[in-house]
Order: structure tokens, then sequence, then C-alpha cells
């Protein structure tokens, strides 16, 4: 029998978010033969968007478009969102673990009384059923879980499952009506974003993070050099944020994001439990810390002790020769 898949996609500034392409191959990953994949897309002005999306593979893409739904309201979305799901029958749901997702992935469980798996890292499929793969105590431990019943909602971690790449055929688009909720509360339209650079965190190949040992909100500077000569994200410890030298929009950690780049590189970070939660599972991290007892230098794959001051600089002109 035919089952439905569906990937809930997002934009981030008026661009598919690339943990979107990761979400629609979390779906490719469980397809079996005669599965259909949707990809739905929520939001105003989105018809590149759609086009896009429509080449990556996904056998249709469901497109609710108003202004009402210019900026994320959990009530809004899920009332988008849900005719679609209510319509198809969805055998599973993907979402992104992002801020978005890790608000409407659990409106959805709970309206469609279904289970859900969170923080997805990895998937692979057994005689059973797919097995979902996601970290425990702040990256200390994996579980593997596995649902008995459907649908399966799943929401996928950035940066961790290969992105879905264009398929070569392109996808029928079809436009979904959508009716305001009758809501309980009333939101007022103002939406400050604060932005953390070019570069999104949650999604970078490279970041280069501060910690207290940075001293200043002016000692991020020669870290802000070097992330623009490698293309990365700027990030923070708590301990840096605490102290003013940088907005909390870019902490790491435990209370912070949690990000999973090719390479951290953490300037004056002593290694806290709380912040290695949030980057202990990126691939390569490289630590500078001029204190060589560091417990960073325990978690760290190449290790300098040396001032950042100094460190930094000389890194940043040989990344720019190269
Ligand atoms: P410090 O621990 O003060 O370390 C500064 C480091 O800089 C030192 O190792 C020092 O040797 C080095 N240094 C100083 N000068 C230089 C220099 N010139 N060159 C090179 N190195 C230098 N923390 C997070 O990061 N993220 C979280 O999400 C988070 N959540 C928390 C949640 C809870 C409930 C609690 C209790 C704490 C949390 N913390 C979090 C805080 C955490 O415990 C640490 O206090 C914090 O991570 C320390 O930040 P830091 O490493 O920048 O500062």
């Amino acid at each position: 029998m035919s089952r439905m898949l569906v990937v809930v996609a997002e934009l981030r500034g008026g661009k598919l978010r690339q943990v979107s392409y990761e979400a629609l191959q979390a779906a490719k990953t469980v397809q079996e033969d005669g599965d259909r994949i949707t990809a739905v897309l929520i939001g105003s002005g989105l018809e590149s968007e759609a086009q896009e999306l429509a080449s990556y593979g996904a056998d249709e893409i469901q497109v609710v478009d108003h202004a009402d739904l210019a900026s994320y309201n959990p009530e809004t979305y899920a009332a988008a969102l849900l005719p679609i799901l209510k319509a198809v029958q969805p055998h599973a749901i993907f979402f992104g673990h992002t801020a978005l997702g890790r608000d409407l992935a659990p409106v959805t469980a709970a309206r469609l009384q279904a289970g859900q798996i969170s923080d997805v890292v990895a998937i692979h499929r057994s005689d059973a059923g797919p097995v979902f793969n996601r970290p425990l105590y702040a990256g200390k431990a994996f579980e593997e879980k596995r649902f008995t019943g459907g649908p399966m909602i799943v929401t996928v971690r950035p940066n961790n499952l290969p992105p879905a790449e264009p398929s070569g055929t392109t996808a029928g688009i079809i436009r979904t009506a959508y009716s305001p909720p009758s809501s309980l509360r009333t939101v007022i339209r103002e939406v400050v974003r604060q932005m953390t650079g070019q570069v999104d965190l949650t999604e970078a190949k490279i970041i280069v993070s501060g910690g207290r040992g940075v001293k200043s909100r002016e000692g991020f500077q020669p870290l802000e050099q070097l992330a623009a000569v490698l293309g990365a994200a700027v990030g923070a410890s708590r301990g840096a944020c605490d102290a003013g030298y940088c907005e909390y929009a870019r902490q790491i950690g435990q209370t912070g994001k949690v990000v999973t780049p090719e390479i951290y590189i953490a300037c004056g970070i002593s290694g806290a439990i709380q912040h290695l939660a949030g980057m202990s599972q990126s691939r390569i991290i490289v630590a500078i810390n001029k204190d060589a007892e560091a417990p960073i230098f325990q978690v760290a794959d190449y290790g300098i002790v040396g001032d950042l001051f100094e460190v930094v600089p000389l890194l940043t002109e040989e990344f720019r020769k190269a």
C-alpha cells in the first residue's frame, strides 16, 4: 500500500534552510517502494522557493502561501499544516530540529495523537522499521529508537544527515488554501530577529567560537576576521555572553544552541560540561587556550596552547594565503 511521507520545509531570511534538504533526505531514507514524499512549504511569497524545492526529489510540493504566515506562529502554522496532514494521512512527518521544528513538531504530535522522536542524528533501516539514533546526556551517549505505531514524527538535527541532492525531475506544486484559526490569543505582529551573521550557527560548516578569554566585545574582532576568511559563523560560550562580550543569540551549549559543524575552533573557552553539551559532536575540534590544563583540550582533536590574540591573527593570515 502506498504511504505518504511528509517533510515540513523551512525558510530563513527568505531562503530554504539547509536542514530542509536534510529532512527530505531523512524521508528518502525510510522510503519504501510505492511510498510518496510530499514537501510542505508554509510562509508568504513562496513562488521561487517552491520551484527550488520541487527539483529535489519529492513527489509533490504543497504550498500554503498567505500574508499571515510571513513569520512563524504555532497557531497559524498549525492551522496551515494540519489540514494537509489530515488529507494525506501521513505515515511519517519530518521537521528540522530548529526553533520552528522544536515547537511545531510537538504541536503536530499532540493534535495527531502521535509519537515523536526528536533531535535525530542518524537513521538506518531494519526489518522492524526505521531506527532513529539520537544523543542523550548532552552527547555522552546515544540511543536507538523506533516507532511501534504511526504516524511517526521526527525532528532531524541540522548538519548530521546528508542533504537531498537535485533529482533531475520537477515535482508538481499544489497550492493549498489557508483558513486563519480562531485564535485564543492576540499576536502583536512584530518579530525582532536577531541575526548572528551571514552564516546560520546551527547549519554552519565551520564555527569560530569565543569565550571569556576574549576579554571584551572588541576581543571578538580577531575571531570575526578569521571567520570571514573561512566563511564561518561566530559562536560564543555563555561566559562570553554573560560578560556582555556578545549577544546571547550566539551562545552554544546546554542552554544555548547545539551545533555539529565540520570544524569548531574554540578560542579562550575552558570547556565546561555545559559548553561541551552544545559542541562536542563537532567533527573536528580545535582549541586555542593559554592554559594547557584547560578541559577543552580533552575533547579537542587539535590543541594550541597559546594566547588567542597571537594565535588567531596568525591563523587568519595563513588561511588568507591559502
Ligand atoms: P571560563 O571558564 O572563564 O574560561 C575562559 C578560558 O579562557 C580559560 O580556560 C582561560 O585559560 C582562557 N583564556 C583566558 N585568556 C586567554 C587568552 N588570551 N588566550 C587563550 N585563552 C585564554 N556555558 C556555555 O558555554 N553554554 C551553555 O549553554 C551553558 N549553560 C549553562 C547552564 C547551566 C545550568 C549552568 C550552571 C552553566 C551553564 N554554562 C554554559 C556556564 C558554564 O558552566 C561555564 O561557566 C562557561 O561555559 C564558561 O565560559 P568560558 O569557558 O568562556 O569561561
